[in-house]
């Protein structure tokens, strides 16, 4: 039995993504004026006064695990910071025009009017990473505790099933789960309120929304998987400010997906390419599909004489309003991207994740001044969010990916009529409007060898397409090889038998980091999965991914993983 410090704090934060920091932020802002206020006289109740915030992070430092396009929306931002700009935000550069491109294999049309969600005009152009990194030097300004490489590895519940913490990763631990002589325990933080802010697919979330029943009712939460690359270009091939959307080549119609290319300053582009990971061909590979995005006469131009600097690749929770699961129980809340606040039709979850957090440390103060933590008054925040205007930007597009999963066609119309009657669905949409990815996954023999040739002219020449190798490279990733791997494999004996035969073991295609290998294995004289799990890059499309479900992604040693700076 491992003996653990106990730290005592009151308000716990896990993951430092713009979700959480945002909260942390204005929970420390709003605690203030809520206090002056009272002092003045012009609020009645209980005074707050000083707490303990802490957040902890499972990357080096904050912003090394965060991935995102990105064209921010300023308008959470506005509310949490109005001088934002003033005080530093490390904005790249400001939209100047957009389009939309339809793809066909050789050719591209312009959309004559470029569709209102895609309009980002004015809004802005930057490195997430570096914002965060920004924002969290501005809670550890205000006095909020940030740890850097603690991941939270579980969630501490009393015996009534109410939140009471969480407990951090041990470190020091070797591959066969001894400890080393640098071994040292994870700490058991205990706080009054645990928010729950870790991105898509939240390992933490995903025990707490099982253990709790939190997704009853709600439909099946849907992923799409984001692969990116920062280029620089030669002078004039894209410019500063110029944001573009593409649908078609290279997904198929059935297949959801659609790329982007944004400018940013001194010649650097960021693109990238994203597909649904409810996709029934268990042939598609994400990262190739980028690479054969990039083969496209149009996108080719761009990146000509160009140079790839930085790699990475992330999952999104495209599901939405209705995949949304409770957002509360009792001493716990859940914020961001793990709480589903992403807006599908924008690919844009940064400005609804920090509203989220920010609506959440309101909740947070109520309960001070009640001395409540439980569901009775964390219920607020549901309410909280459906009075906000997340809920008037959420809502009207609850269909949006639904509609989509009978295939793009479906997908348009759908979503046409969606913009006309906000939101409502209509013909061609599937029962349940939300399948989860996994089971919509078809099996080899029902394909009869359809797109077997997908990938046929994507070659991997090393200066404008990369293998998944070279790319992980770019994502400098690290984790110490002497550790047990954090890729739970439940059941290898599905991989070698059932999953070989029925998906051809579709992890080896679905992992854009080259994780997953089948290799054969001299003693069982078949071919076994071997996980390369140094090469992961957090992006947990193999937890959301297998048909069979047994791959469980946890944190690994705390600091490991991608270092996506600047992207
Ligand atoms: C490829 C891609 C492109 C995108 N483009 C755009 C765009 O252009 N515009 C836009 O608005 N949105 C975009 N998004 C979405 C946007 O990035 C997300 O909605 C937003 O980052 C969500 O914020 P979050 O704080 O909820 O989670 P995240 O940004 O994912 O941050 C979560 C943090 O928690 C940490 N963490 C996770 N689990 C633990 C744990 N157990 N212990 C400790 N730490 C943990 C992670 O390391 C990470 O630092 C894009 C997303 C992707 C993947």
């Amino acid at each position: 039995m491992i003996e653990r410090e106990q730290i005592e704090m009151d308000v716990i934060f896990v993951g430092a993504g713009p979700a959480n920091l945002a909260a942390a932020l204005h929970l420390k802002n709003s605690i203030a004026e809520h206090d002056e206020k009272i002092d003045k006289g012009y609020l009645h109740g209980n005074k707050v006064g000083e707490i303990e915030i802490g957040i902890v992070e499972k990357g080096s430092y904050v912003g090394a695990h965060i991935l995102s396009g990105a064209v921010m929306d300023p308008i959470a931002i506005r509310e949490l910071m109005p001088d934002f700009l003033e005080q530093g935000c490390p904005v790249d550069t400001v939209v100047t025009e957009d389009a939309a491109w339809y793809l066909t294999k050789n050719r591209s049309i312009t959309a004559p009017i470029t569709p209102p969600p895609l309009k980002n005009k004015g809004k802005y152009i930057l490195s997430l990473s570096k914002m965060c990194e920004w924002l969290g030097e501005k809670c550890e300004e205000a006095g909020i505790n940030i740890f850097p490489e603690f991941p939270a590895s579980e969630v501490l519940y009393d015996e009534n099933d109410r939140v009471i913490g969480v407990r951090t990763g041990d470190k020091g631990i070797d591959k066969e789960g001894k400890p080393k002589g640098n071994f040292e325990s994870g700490v058991d933080i205990l706080a009054k309120i645990t928010v729950l802010g870790e991105g898509s697919r939240g390992s933490l979330a995903k025990q707490l929304t099982t253990r709790l029943g939190l997704n009853h009712g709600k439909e099946a939460q849907v992923f799409s998987l984001g692969v990116k690359e920062l280029w620089e270009v030669p002078e004039g091939n894209f410019p500063e400010g110029k944001v573009v959307h593409t649908l078609g080549f290279p997904s198929d119609t059935q297949t959801y997906g659609g790329g982007w290319i944004y400018g940013l300053k001194n010649n650097v582009v960021s693109i990238g390419y994203v597909t649904g990971l409810d996709y029934k061909d268990p042939n598609i590979d994400p990262h190739r599909e980028f690479q054969k995005f990039k083969t496209h006469p149009n996108i080719a131009e761009i990146l000509k004489g160009g140079k790839m600097l930085k790699y990475g690749a992330k999952t999104i929770n495209a599901g939405g309003y209705y995949t949304m699961p409770r957002l509360y129980a009792d001493g716990v809340l859940l914020v961001g991207d793990c709480a589903s606040f992403l807006n599908g039709q924008r690919i844009k979850g940064i400005h609804t994740a920090m509203k989220s957090g920010m609506l959440a440390a309101e909740t947070i103060i109520l309960a001070f001044q009640h001395d409540d933590f439980t569901t009775e008054t964390l219920r607020h925040f549901e309410e909280k969010v459906n009075l906000s205007w997340i809920y008037d930007e959420l809502h009207p597009v609850r269909n949006f990916h639904g509609a989509f999963q009978k295939g793009r066609w479906s997908g348009l119309i759908n979503s046409g009529l969606q913009f006309l009657t906000k939101g409502m669905a209509w013909g061609f949409m599937p029962k349940e409007h939300h399948v989860a990815g996994h089971e919509r996954m078809q099996k080899l023999s029902e394909l009869n060898g359809q797109n077997a040739d997908r990938y046929e002219n994507v070659k991997f020449d090393k200066e404008m397409i990369f293998d998944k190798v070279t790319d992980v490279f770019h994502a400098g990733v690290a984790h110490n090889e002497d550790q047990p791997s954090h890729l739970h494999i439940l059941d290898p004996e599905i991989c070698a038998t059932t999953c070989a035969e029925e998906y051809g073991n579709p992890c080896q295609r679905f992992c854009p980091a080259a994780v997953y290998e089948m290799e054969f294995d001299a003693r069982s004289k078949r071919q076994e999965l071997k996980v390369n799990f140094s090469n992961c890059v957090h992006c947990k499309t193999c937890d959301v991914s297998d048909p069979y479900q047994i791959i469980n992604w946890v944190t690994p040693e705390g600091g490991g993983g991608p270092d996506y700076k600047g992207m």
